[in-house]
């Protein structure tokens, strides 16, 4: 960490308690840093324990009331804030570039997929619906109620700064709970700007707080005894960890974490959509999304097609996110920049091909930038460190298999079930696929396939923990308590059939 005392000239990203936008009493701060200039864009504090504090217990006072607030006027609070996103996509956007370093347009389209879970969430009445069954014995119905649980947190990483935060905090709220959000230490600007926005929708004090941090914010969120759940993602490591403590401490957690996406190519797709989906999904956002795909399984005659996957590579612009026509913008760090070359230095060492090299890219004007171009190994195989880590970087592995039956198991021996994709034309080989693979979410010939909200995200093995997933139908459950209500209202006619004994209902 960075770690450095915070002064005048640069600004301070502010936590939120109890409806105030206020300045941390900490001594431990970190820079956040524009990825493609080393431009120092703000400070953001380490919140202290006694913050910390201060936030959840505004989250439980706050409850007290918002738990009784009519779906209704909860809801309109995500209709109007849905309105201010859109008015103010483009500030969100900028904003996004400068801190996290994406293009422009694909920082539009991180805020767009959050702004799809804020318009589910202004509709929540339709999802936290109960279900009644009438005379489940004589004069008897049961019913159900989903009640909110109380304070959640949610924990983010820097990859979605925008999407993420939109994945959590609108649901738990619109289902009727409060919140403490702890953003991403390394990209927290335009999650606060969100928050801004989301408060100025008519969010009540309370109702979400803010801290930031890192390892010491999230150990006391996954320990505080006044939080409920706990909704996290990130990295397998540290989800691992969050889930295992917040489960120790009694708290509902869903932990989201990492990847390692293979995509078939199967010898019937159709060549050039194929090729073009998987040099955006390799390479877009410099490989730096939970769904991109590093990995690529050729089938059969499709190996010769690498001389074409290369060349279309080839055609990517490297540059800073805020240039026009930008195709590949800077990873987040030095430290991540360092860690992709070290990999990519690995690789060659292991054995791997390397088909095309993207280290050390020329990018006039933007010298000092986290900058890695299109990275292309083939003959890799699991046991050398590009295939067995999630690199987070513009580097793509080429694996070759005989059919799709070896193609499939190749996937399932991986320990990452996150997303996978299938390019081909054959219906028969994608149902096979679907059934088959051992993955969270499936594209056929879709490279990205990040489900809308009206479902719900989800993974498997080492990718996922917990049973529910963010956003979508699951999240409502995730968010809510069932009570189970079995109900018998007397007339003054009914007679009385004396003392029952036993556990049927008479
Ligand atoms: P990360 O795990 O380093 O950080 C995530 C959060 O955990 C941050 O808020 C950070 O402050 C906190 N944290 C970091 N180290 C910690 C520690 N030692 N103890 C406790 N808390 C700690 O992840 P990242 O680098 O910000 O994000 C990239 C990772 O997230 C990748 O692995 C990616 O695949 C994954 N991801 C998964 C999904 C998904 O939906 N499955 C979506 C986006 C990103």
């Amino acid at each position: 960490m960075n770690a450095s005392t915070a002064t005048q000239s640069i600004p301070t990203v502010k936590l939120l308690i109890d409806g105030k936008f206020v300045e941390s009493t900490t001594t431990q701060w970190r820079d956040v840093v524009n990825p493609a200039t080393q431009e120092v864009l703000a400070r953001v504090p380490f919140a202290t324990p006694a913050e910390i504090d201060a936030a959840v217990a505004s989250g439980k006072e706050a409850f007290k009331t918002w738990k009784k607030t009519p779906i209704g006027t909860r809801a309109r609070i995500f209709l109007k804030l849905q309105q201010l996103i859109r008015e103010n996509m483009g500030e969100l956007a900028a904003l996004l570039t400068a801190e996290q370093g994406k293009t422009l347009p694909d920082a539009e389209g991180d805020v767009f997929r959050g702004l799809e879970v804020v318009e589910h969430a202004a509709s929540i009445g339709n999802l936290q619906l109960g279900e009644l069954a009438n005379n489940v014995a004589n004069g008897v119905d049961t019913y159900t109620i989903l009640q909110p649980l109380g304070v959640c947190a949610g924990i983010t990483p820097f990859n979605f700064p925008a999407m993420i935060p939109l994945w959590m905090f609108p649901m738990a709220i619109a289902t009727g709970n409060t919140f403490v959000l702890k953003p991403s230490e390394q990209d927290p600007m335009v999650t606060m700007r969100l928050c801004e926005l989301a408060m100025e929708a008519g969010i009540p004090a309370g109702v979400l707080n803010v801290i930031h941090g890192g390892e010491d914010a999230v150990n006391a969120i996954c320990d505080h005894k006044d939080i409920k759940a706990v909704s996290f993602v990130g990295s397998t490591k540290v989800g691992t960890h969050v889930y295992n403590r917040a489960t120790l401490a009694g708290k509902r957690a869903q932990c989201m974490m990492g990847a390692k996406n293979h995509a078939i190519v199967m010898p019937d797709a159709n060549k050039e959509q194929t090729l073009n989906a998987i040099a955006g999904a390799a390479f877009g956002a410099a490989g730096q999304r939970c769904m991109a795909l590093p990995v690529v399984v050729l089938v059969g005659e499709t190996q010769q097609w690498i001389p074409e996957l290369i060349a279309k590579a080839q055609t990517l612009k490297i540059n800073a996110g805020t240039e026009k026509g930008t195709d590949v913008g800077p990873v987040i760090s030095c430290a991540a920049l360092a860690r992709v070359e070290g990999l990519i230095e690995r690789g060659i060492a292991d054995g791997a091909k390397l088909e095309l090299d993207g280290r050390k890219p020329n990018v006039p004007g933007f010298e000092k930038g986290n900058f890695v171009g299109p990275t292309i190994f083939s003959g890799v195989k699991p046991g050398m460190a590009v295939y067995d880590q999630e690199i987070f970087g513009p580097v793509l592995a080429l694996v070759a298999a005989d059919d799709i039956d070896q193609a499939i198991e190749f996937i399932n021996d991986n320990p990452n079930g996150n997303g996978t994709a299938i390019f081909t034309q054959s219906g028969a080989a994608a149902r096979k696929f679907q059934e088959e693979i051992d993955v969270g979410q499936i594209g056929i010939n879709v490279p990205i396939p990040v489900p809308v909200p009206l479902f719900s995200f989800t993974g498997s093995r080492a990718s996922k923990l917990g049973d529910l997933g963010p956003y979508g139908k699951q999240v409502v459950m995730f968010y809510t308590q069932t009570k189970t209500v079995t109900a018998r209202w007397f007339d003054d006619s009914t007679t009385s059939h004396g003392v029952n004994t036993t556990i049927s209902l008479k």
